[in-house]
């Protein structure tokens, strides 16, 4: 499959963002529990007027459609679920998808457990996309408010690092580390919001029409 180079970038594994998904050990509970997948190939456009979400494109292999990339997005309810790879709702055939190598390790060592069922689940999954992606997909990036999602993704990292991590340990709590705990998080947590705007929502607003069906 061509692509137009003077208009898209190509990304594969070797771009940083993508090797992150390969390389995070972290991202094994994306992968394997909530099915978020990133697939094989991305083309992203050049004209950086629009959010980089907004101008991302996923070729199909199998039919050739360029699909936005935001048909698969929480708006959609069609970010996660995607355990199998990335549905064509174009040609119904499934676009290859990164393997995180824990994922990777992780399926390779239970292999015996799941083997016998996994072309059942497959085939009922499959099964199951047509429905799924069968509503027009919004291919707008909703607005972002980066001061709420900062702060909650602070407060999930104080649960986790502050709370939950101390009892596991047995350390138990003391007001001071709860304290500056709270403090460090709350910024770490507005300085993610702030870098995920600056960096992925960045651009303007698009009110271009629907690109779903362009084909390369
Ligand atoms: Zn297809």
């Amino acid at each position: 499959m061509h692509f137009d180079k003077n208009k898209y970038k190509v990304w594969t594994w070797k771009h940083p963002l993508m090797l992150h998904w390969v390389l995070n050990p972290g991202l094994v509970v994306n992968e394997l529990i909530l099915g978020q997948r990133i697939p094989n190939v991305s083309l992203v456009e050049k004209d950086t007027r629009k959010p980089l979400a907004e101008r991302s494109f996923v070729p199909c292999p199998h039919c050739h459609t360029l699909h936005a990339s935001m048909k698969w997005s929480p708006q959609n309810k069609t970010a996660f679920g995607n355990w199998f790879g990335l549905y064509c709702d174009h040609c119904g055939g499934i676009i290859p998808c990164l393997r995180n190598l824990t994922s990777a390790l992780v399926l390779l060592l239970t292999f015996p457990l799941w083997i016998a069922f996994a072309k059942g689940w497959k085939a009922r999954w499959l099964n199951k996309q047509k429905q799924r992606f069968s509503q027009p997909p919004v291919l707008s990036v909703p607005a972002y408010n980066w001061v709420k999602e900062g702060l909650i993704f602070g407060a999930i990292m104080f649960l986790i690092m502050e709370l939950v991590l101390p009892l596991i340990n047995r350390e138990g709590y003391k007001t001071v580390d709860l304290a500056v705990g709270l403090v460090i998080w709350a910024l770490s947590g507005l300085l993610f919001g702030f870098v995920m705007k600056k960096g992925v929502f960045a651009g303007s607003r698009s009110k271009e029409p629907d690109e779903t069906r362009q084909t390369a």
